[in-house]
């Protein structure tokens, strides 16, 4: 399969050449050039196939032309030491658990598979990369766990100073040898745009720079991974499956739209948001405004431009009433998301993040107005909902408990890293700032 750029379709790319370059040389970003039916593929697994299994069968079709089945197999094995899990939230509602990774959250699958494929793609070759790449939180760290000395590659990270919680800060802060952290004075816009602009620009093309963030296709095409597994999980027992995502700059609910693209039969598409409500918005009227974005408790979903964006509409060929039909948009308060997680927490006597809360909530509302679990519908067992469960509640203690008045015990790869010491290197918000650092690291 080749890929085009969303601002050039006659610009087709390898899926190396798009892992590398990161976004295209005009700016945009990296879409598949086919959506082949791979319902045959999808029939073809079920509840036993493992998730290295299934994701392997998939990678296999979408990267033949660059990389042999053997190989796949053995990119998904290193990348997935971990897998999703499923668990049940009452009727009808399931949480996929997308934390039990080395960073504690979904962003693990794509940064681990991503780092295992240019692994894979460096090796004979003497080329090095540089991921340069922006976190609102959880990119970060995943990405430099992923990457953390891995051979060839440089990682560069920034992060919005104040922004992130104190654990997500710690994860990204105290690695050291191929992992620099960047503290900018400013919102997670700010890196973004910084990272952007880093790319285009002529004095830095030397660098052989790369991005990690999710706008790289190398991490969306993993995302798409999981909800093949969930499918194969609940597709005996249920007529239609309805994933809600948890999304910020929405990577992860693009990935699952191409899957249903590909043929994995999902029913819909639920786009949960926090008050950076933008997509819902786009979604009810077709128009999109992109503003500043605004400081919420799933601070990793705080995102007001969107970067995916760009790669959603254009498999929507522009047209948000299409989008409308796959995607349903919801946003959820600040105090709803708290009340989610006391909630759960009483009824269920386990914890949820503020963004799987976010996304629960959203659930709840679409079984409300689907009234597909009413007495008019026939068959009450006939939908399941699947809330992604994008972090480990311990990685906000202090919103948990807040929620819920209780101190949580933290999985001991997140206590390990609270006792290590920070380094960061703290810069302004500016693209020039940006340069001048990776000029004087690299030259
Ligand atoms: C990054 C992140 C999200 C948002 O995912 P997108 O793919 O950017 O939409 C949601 N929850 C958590 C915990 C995250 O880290």
């Amino acid at each position: 399969m080749k890929f085009y750029s969303t601002r050039n379709k006659n610009h087709l790319v390898s899926f190396k050449e798009a892992i590398f370059q990161g976004i295209s040389p005009e700016g945009g970003l990296y879409n598949p050039a086919e959506m082949p039916n791979l319902s045959n593929l999808f029939n073809s697994m079920d509840e036993k196939t493992s998730f290295i299994d299934s994701s392997a069968m998939l990678a296999s079709e979408i990267l033949k032309d660059d990389l042999s089945a053997d190989r796949v197999k053995s990119i998904c094995e290193k990348a997935f030491p971990f897998s999703p899990e499923i668990t049940k939230a009452g009727d009808n509602l399931f949480i996929l658990e997308l934390y039990h990774g080395p960073s504690c959250a979904f962003k693990d699958f794509g940064a681990f598979f991503l780092a295992a494929a240019m692994e894979e793609l460096l090796a004979g070759d003497d080329r090095k990369a540089i991921i340069l790449t922006a976190t609102s939180g959880d990119t970060g760290s995943a990405v430099a766990q992923a990457f953390h000395n891995k051979k060839n590659i440089d990682v560069v990270i920034l992060y919005p100073s104040g922004r992130v919680s104190p654990l997500q800060e710690k994860q990204l802060t105290t690695l050291g040898g191929n992992v620099t952290a960047l503290e900018v004075k400013g919102s997670f816009d700010d890196c973004q745009k910084m990272v952007k602009e880093a790319f285009l620009c002529k004095e830095l093309s030397k660098f052989p720079l790369t991005s990690a963030n999710s706008i790289n296709l190398g991490r969306l095409i993993p995302q798409s991974f999981y909800y093949v597994y969930a499918v194969n999980q609940l597709k005996r027992k249920y007529d239609n499956l309805v994933f809600t995502v948890p999304s910020g700059n929405f990577g992860n609910l693009t990935a699952g739209i191409l899957a249903a693209k590909w043929g994995l039969p999902v029913k819909n598409f639920v786009a949960a948001t926090n008050a950076n409500k933008e997509v819902p918005e786009y979604l009810e009227s077709g128009i999109f405004s992109p503003r500043p974005s605004l400081q919420t408790y799933s601070n990793a979903m705080d995102v007001g431009n969107p970067s995916n964006f760009e790669r959603l509409k254009d498999i929507f060929n522009d047209d948000y009433k299409k989008m409308g039909e796959v995607i349903i948009g919801e946003w959820v308060t600040d105090d709803e998301t708290i009340e989610a997680v006391k909630n759960f927490y009483a009824i269920k006597g386990s914890f949820i993040d503020p963004h799987t809360a976010v996304g629960y909530v959203a659930s709840k509302r679409y079984i409300k107005k689907s009234g597909c679990f009413s007495t008019i519908c026939s068959s009450k067992r006939n939908t399941a909902i699947i809330t992604l469960s994008t972090a480990h509640p311990g990685k906000f203690l202090e919103v948990v408990e807040q929620a819920t008045g209780i101190k949580q015990i933290l999985p001991p790869r997140l206590e390990k890293i609270l006792a290590l010491k920070k380094e960061s290197v703290l810069i302004d918000n500016t693209t020039d700032a940006l340069k001048d650092y990776l000029q004087k690291k690299f030259s």
